[in-house]
């Protein structure tokens, strides 16, 4: 990569804390540098004591867009001047545009999962039945977009009752869609299969290093036509994939949500269009390592 900096260069970059193991610099450096845009990602290790400070340093150093990562997603908002209707219902942001020093909130996290779903997977969201196992920060993400893009029904299954509420109340009471918490038992789940039409493992089960875990679900149970997904994108093949691909199910991984993220922030910031193979191959590569 060939980097020239000056002094029109415009710098992006990620708050997190910490932030070393970020995989975004690679992905956006490749893209500005495929484009041969003056622009630069940088990672900034921001402490959550000081965040607010850091997103004035936005403003005042006149940074033109940021990503924010754990764990400042939900916090950071109450520092922005404008977050986008869906990021305001899943309250967390995880990409910030700086306009003239207005700074406005987005979550291309849970836009990148639709998008991938959609490229990656082949499924059109709208009018499908969809379960989740969990209810953490990324399955609040994921089922709130979902339920903007239109499906049918959800299905929450998660260990912990308040999370399922809490995402449930903000599901049917904003988006009057029809939602079903589940108690995390393998008869519960595997009793909603036939109604399930998309899969999505939202907990850490099978996530590096513990690759031998999984959710408790009876694969071999699931309709042919489910679509299984897992969020994990470390491995790229979790347990869980692995048994549903080997029953001959369609499956999608985690790795389209990370670079659609990607690739959506790009485009809020840039203008452009991404160059999305290009920051595939980078995310790939870094993943290799
Ligand atoms: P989180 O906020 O901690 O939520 C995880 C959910 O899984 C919670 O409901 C949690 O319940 C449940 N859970 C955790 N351990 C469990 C276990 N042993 N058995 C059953 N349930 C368990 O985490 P998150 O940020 O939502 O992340 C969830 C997954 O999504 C992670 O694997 C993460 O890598 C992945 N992710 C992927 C992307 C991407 O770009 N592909 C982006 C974000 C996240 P408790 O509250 O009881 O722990």
């Amino acid at each position: 990569m060939s980097l020239s900096i000056n002094g029109r260069t415009r710098v992006f970059g990620i708050f997190g804390w910490p932030v070393e193991h970020t995989f975004s610099p690679m992905m956006h450096n490749s893209a500005f540098n495929r484009l041969g845009l003056d622009c630069v990602y940088v990672p900034f290790p921001v402490d959550p004591d000081l965040l607010g400070k850091a997103v004035e340093g936005i403003r005042s150093m006149g940074l033109s867009g940021v990503n924010v990562t754990i764990p400042h997603k939900s916090t950071v908002i109450k520092y922005l001047d404008e977050v986008s209707p869906e990021a305001k219902l899943i309250g967390a942001v995880n990409t910030i545009v700086n306009k003239n020093g207005f700074l406005t909130g987005y979550n291309t996290d849970a836009m990148g999962f639709v998008k991938s779903l959609k490229l990656d997977g082949g499924s059109d969201p709208a009018g499908k039945r969809v379960m989740i196992l969990g209810a953490g920060g990324a399955a609040r993400a994921v089922t709130i977009q979902l339920a903007v893009s239109g499906i049918k029904e959800l299905t929450i299954a998660s260990p912990v009752a308040e999370e399922i509420t809490s995402l449930a109340e903000t599901i049917t009471g904003s988006l009057n869609i029809p939602v079903k918490g589940l108690i995390w038992d393998k008869q519960a789940i595997t009793d909603c299969f036939e109604e399930t039409d998309i899969l999505i493992n939202a907990t850490p089960l099978g996530m590096h290093p513990n690759t031998e875990e999984m959710p408790p679900v009876e694969v071999g149970l699931l309709a042919e036509h489910t679509l299984v997904c897992d969020l994990i994108y470390n491995p790229g093949e979790t347990l869980l994939l692995r048994k549903a691909a080997e029953r001959g199910l369609k499956t999608l991984n985690g790795i389209g949500m990370l670079l659609y993220q990607g690739a959506i922030a790009f485009e809020l910031w840039t203008g452009q269009e991404p160059p999305v193979e290009i920051m595939r191959d980078a995310l790939q590569r870094a993943l290799a390592k």
